[in-house]
């Protein structure tokens, strides 16, 4: 089976595969990925398809699709969660059965599968402070491993995975807060609502009608930089120290983009990719961009932010086929 990965992407761009192959069971995903391996040829493993800018051009890519399902019980309050669940169905079963930890990260499309890759995010909270292990099959070594939180080297949208270890994630095992008082069902929904409601004025959840949604939520990471070289900076730029001794400091790329002469809205020339009209960290799909439009535009704003602060903003999407 193939068809266009536009259709399966968020950002809704990127060209027909060479083939597409969705796996429904973990051993599926095993035998599936060691076939593909196996053969040399090119291969991507996509889930939601909401962090990712995928080529025009792919036709020599095979795709594997993660889409296994279950969450399961494991212990008192750890859960193992089949890699192809939905992230926000698994923060709505968290929040319905009283388990206290993810309500913050509501609204994160994707799977559960990609979550560790960059170690999501949101509103004080990441996937690190729950997550305890997860089942990886290594592209190099060919072997099944158990990888708990250390072996992960979790940091801000950062983790090994986005380091060199390649391979596939089959499920992930979380330890969820407990034993909350009587009221806290009613504060674990209230936060959920909350949290949707915040992210959903800024773009932040998807919606078929909603073209500020068409994106892959933030295009750029948050710099970190020294705080010596941030002091060279305009004093109302925001920033956040993030380690003890003050040394690190993190920027907000939203900022600097907006203050590099980027507008909200933003497109270059007829091109359909835009900056969102609610957040200008957000590149969209205004309807029928191409990858390219979108790469094009996703270097300029580059561009303007290095020659006006020094900065270069790391995009947080993959980028395949280019
Ligand atoms: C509107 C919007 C809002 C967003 N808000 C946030 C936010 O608040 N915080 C945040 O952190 N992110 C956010 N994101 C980014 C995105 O939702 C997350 O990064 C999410 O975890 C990606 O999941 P996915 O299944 O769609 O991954 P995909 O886009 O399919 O893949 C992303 C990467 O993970 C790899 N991958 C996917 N599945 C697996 C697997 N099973 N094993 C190994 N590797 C795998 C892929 O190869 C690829 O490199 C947002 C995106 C959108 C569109």
């Amino acid at each position: 089976m193939t068809k266009p990965l536009s259709e399966l992407t968020t950002i809704r761009v990127g060209g027909t595969p060479a083939s597409l192959t969705e796996v429904f069971t973990r051993d599926a995903i095993i035998d599936e990925c060691q076939r593909i391996w196996a053969s040399g040829e090119e291969w991507f493993v996509l889930g939601g398809g909401s962090n990712v800018v995928i080529a025009d051009e792919v036709s020599n890519l095979h795709i594997i699709r993660v889409a296994n399902k279950g969450i399961e019980k494991t212990g008192h309050g750890s859960i193992r969660v089949q890699a192809g669940e939905n992230w926000d169905d698994l923060v709505r079963y968290t929040v319905d059965h009283h388990l206290g930890g993810l309500e913050s990260l509501s609204g994160i499309p994707g799977t559960v599968g990609a979550a560790p890759v960059q170690n999501i995010g949101a509103y004080g909270t990441e996937l690190a402070d729950v997550f305890v292990r997860c089942e990886f099959l290594d592209y190099l070594s060919g072997e099944v491993q158990i990888l708990e939180k250390a072996d992960c080297a979790f940091g801000y949208r950062d983790s090994i995975f986005k380091r060199g270890k390649v391979g596939v994630i089959t499920w992930v095992e979380l330890q969820m807060l407990v034993d909350l008082p009587a009221a806290s069902g009613e504060l674990l929904n209230r936060r959920r609502d909350e949290v949707l409601d915040l992210r959903a004025s800024k773009g932040m959840v998807l919606s078929e009608d909603d073209l500020d949604t068409h994106s892959c939520g933030s295009f750029f990471t948050n710099p970190i930089v020294t705080a010596t070289f941030a002091r060279t900076l305009p004093e109302d730029a925001p920033r956040w120290h993030v380690d003890e001794d003050g040394d690190r400091v993190k920027l907000s790329a939203a900022w600097l983009i907006e203050h590099s002469g980027i507008t909200k809205g933003l497109a270059l020339g007829a091109a359909k990719a835009a900056v969102s009209n609610k957040h200008a960290l957000a590149i969209t799909n205004r309807g029928g961009a191409t990858a390219a439009q979108i790469g094009e535009l996703a270097r300029f704003i580059q561009e303007r932010v290095a020659a006006t602060f020094g900065i270069n903003l790391v995009p947080e999407p993959s980028f395949v086929g280019f």
